[in-house]
């Protein structure tokens, strides 16, 4: 039991903000000259209160497998009772597969580009195989949820199917298509899936791809591919929260970039926009009891509280959105 009564959901932990990839779609790649190189230390790290949450998730903008410390980091987050969980490029499975296994992971999701080995490369600069070997020891090694998780892009959407089938013959259980849900730059735009109409082709495509997955064996999450304002984005910020490199407590990564600038840029619907930076303290100056219960935060959260209240039918609007909110596609389902 922690200190609110009970549990929240999750945590994410940006243990390092380095990564040896420069993906097409990362806005590493677009703010290379912005982007703040950091490797979160153990003093930090041990300030997460981890007893409060349910789940860590190890990763933000960057490859958690580079910290020098992750492993001692999954042992210390999982000795104080919460499931632990990452998200790696891969590229360091092989060399990290025991050791994970042996600190007791619950959760690896592995992101791949496409099951197109060429097309893999040239999206995410990096060998295939050479992931699908990781995963494939991973599961040998009994890690308890092993999940791949793939971007849906005009280009690539239509080999989902393929991936899942490849997932399958590696041990994988889940497969998550997710959105390019930040669009850091214009020329990305073109590239996501979703929009206000939904797309009858790329519906074809996900419906083999459910029929793929259901014959597999595969557990297969799709997300939606048409904007619909939800009362509470999937990130729940209400119970959730990400705990930057350096330490400060945000809502969630789309509100905290690794970057020099307190300017996040987005494109929405077409046009760019530009929001301020939001995180409420910082862990090595308060405790985090102090930065859930401060004022903005709390005024942050009951914006969405105050969205879960509406009774259909009686009430015809939703209270609005937090301002940085209404510009991040999250918050319109996809
Ligand atoms: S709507 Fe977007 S910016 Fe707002 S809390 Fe959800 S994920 Fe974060």
């Amino acid at each position: 039991m922690g200190l609110f009564g009970r549990k929240l959901g999750s945590v994410q932990v940006e243990v390092s903000t380095h990564c040896q990839l420069n993906c097409l779609m990362c806005p590493k790649s677009i703010f290379r000259k912005d982007w703040v190189y950091e490797h979160m230390d153990l003093d930090t790290f041990r300030n997460v209160p981890f007893k409060l949450f349910k789940y860590a998730h190890l990763q933000g903008w960057g490859e958690p497998l580079l910290n020098p410390n992750i492993i001692e980091m999954i042992e210390i987050a999982k000795r104080e009772g919460c499931s632990v969980g990452i998200t790696t490029n891969g590229v360091l499975l092989q060399e990290f597969a025991k050791d994970l296994a042996n600190a007791g992971i619950d959760l690896v999701a592995v992101s791949i580009a496409s099951p197109k080995p060429e097309e893999h490369r040239k999206i995410r600069g990096c060998n295939l195989y050479e992931i699908l070997e990781g995963v494939r020891l991973i599961s040998k090694y009994g890690i308890p949820k092993i999940v791949v998780t793939t971007i849906m892009m005009k280009d690539t959407v239509k080999n989902l199917p393929e991936l899942i089938k490849i997932a399958r013959d590696y041990g994988v259980g889940d497969v998550i298509a997710n959105n390019l849900d930040y669009i850091p730059s214009e020329d990305l735009e073109k590239l996501k899936v979703f929009s206000n109409e939904e797309d009858k082709e790329v519906t074809k495509i996900l419906e083999d791809a459910k029929n793929v997955a259901k014959i597999a064996g595969v557990n297969l999450v799709i997300k939606p591919i048409k904007l619909e304002e939800c009362l509470v984005c999937a990130e729940n910020p209400i119970k959730n929260c990400l705990i930057t490199v350096d330490g400060n407590v945000a809502p969630c990564v789309y509100l905290h970039l690794p970057t020099r600038s307190e300017i996040i840029r987005r494109i929405f619907l077409g046009r760019e926009v530009r929001i301020p930076k939001l995180y409420f303290g910082n862990l090595n100056e308060k405790s985090f009891k102090e930065i859930w219960n401060g004022k903005g935060y709390k005024e942050f959260r009951n914006a969405f509280i105050r969205r879960l209240s509406v009774v259909p039918g009686f009430d015809f609007e939703f209270p609005e959105l937090p301002n940085v909110c209404k510009t991040c596609y999250k918050a319109y389902s996809v």
